[in-house]
């Protein structure tokens, strides 16, 4: 079967978050071997969100876990400071490893989807085409651990000699396989949109497709200038090491995925994705406050309607 994309989605209450999570569900819908572990920054798993997931159709586990007021207040006088589901991405990592403390775990990976941004399904399968129902087919390549630059040369000679068009598009969809977030070995890597005060951030990928340092304005001499969208962990890396998790405290803006990912890797095992991150398949977008300033007047609006 094909490897498990484990998803950590914090949320929290507010008037746009059913409409959020609507669209993210709608999203992961699309995605094979997907399991949502959606955690509530909220003193109690609340109605919408279980109902919401249990409609949805997909494989989730329902978790919460409130951010003390404590911690957003004490931290807020630096805005990026205080922590926005951290605590909940903690939890969820939490859950992973309690979940295969005793039962050997899938082959997969772990990524954090905050409930806001924009996904292409191409981060999560990467390739649309029809080729692509075949999973045991890939996975024989993926697990042979051959990098992408052997199979990328196989393709040029398959192509010199004038071979089947078959055979070289077939070669093509084990390549793409190979960029799938799902076979990552470690931590793979990607392009984020809208982050960092640019149309996009990047990971630098050397010639010979190795990261090498970090396409940003905005502190590149961070360990990991990666915004949270813009990478994955094998769940086999995240039972390895335990006690990895995002820290809450001494966390500078702009550093907490590195508070995670430098107990995990350094730079030259990051596997990057997204055609040698050439391409943009995330976007941080957010999303705007309704104005509700004619709530609770004459009588507006009917409070048992959920929105
Ligand atoms: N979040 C949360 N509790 C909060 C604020 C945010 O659980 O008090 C979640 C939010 O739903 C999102 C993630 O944390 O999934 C990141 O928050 P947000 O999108 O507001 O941060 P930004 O886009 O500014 O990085
Ligand atoms: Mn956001």
């Amino acid at each position: 079967t094909l490897p498990t994309i484990f998803v950590i989605t914090p949320t929290y209450t507010r008037p746009v978050q059913k409409a959020e999570l609507t669209r993210l569900a709608n999203t992961f819908l699309h995605v094979q071997n997907l399991h949502w572990v959606v955690v509530e920054d909220s003193p109690r798993r609340t109605n919408l969100v279980s109902n919401l997931l249990e409609k949805a159709g997909l494989n989730f586990t329902h978790l919460n876990v409130e951010t003390p007021k404590s911690l957003k207040l004490g931290l807020s006088w630096i805005p990026s400071h205080t922590p926005r589901g951290t605590l909940q991405r903690n939890l969820g990592l939490h859950w992973l490893r309690d979940s295969f403390s005793n039962t050997a775990p899938p082959e997969g990976v772990v990524y954090f989807a905050d409930d806001d941004n924009t996904y292409s399904l191409e981060l999560f399968e990467e390739i649309l085409s029809d080729n692509f129902n075949k999973p045991p087919h890939f996975q024989a390549i993926a697990m042979d651990g051959k990098t992408r630059q052997e199979i990328g040369g196989e393709i040029g000679i398959d192509k010199d000699k004038d071979e089947s068009v078959r055979e070289s598009t077939c070669m093509s969809v084990k390549l793409e396989c190979m960029e799938m977030m799902r076979y990552t070995r470690r931590v793979s890597v990607w392009p984020v949109a809208f982050v960092g005060g640019l149309r996009y951030e990047s990971p630098k990928v050397s010639p010979a497709g190795k990261v090498v340092g970090w396409k940003t304005v905005f502190d590149p001499n961070r360990p990991f200038a990666i915004d949270m969208a813009g990478f994955a962990i094998s769940i086999k890396l995240i039972l390895e090491k335990p006690h990895a998790s995002f820290k809450l405290e001494g966390v500078k803006g702009g550093y907490q995925e590195t508070s995670l990912l430098k107990d995990l890797v350094t730079m030259d095992g990051l596997e990057p994705k997204a055609a040698n991150c050439t391409k943009v398949l995330v976007w941080h977008t957010r999303t705007e406050r309704p104005t509700l300033v004619n709530e609770g007047k004459r009588g507006f609006t009917d409070p048992r309607v959920e929105v």
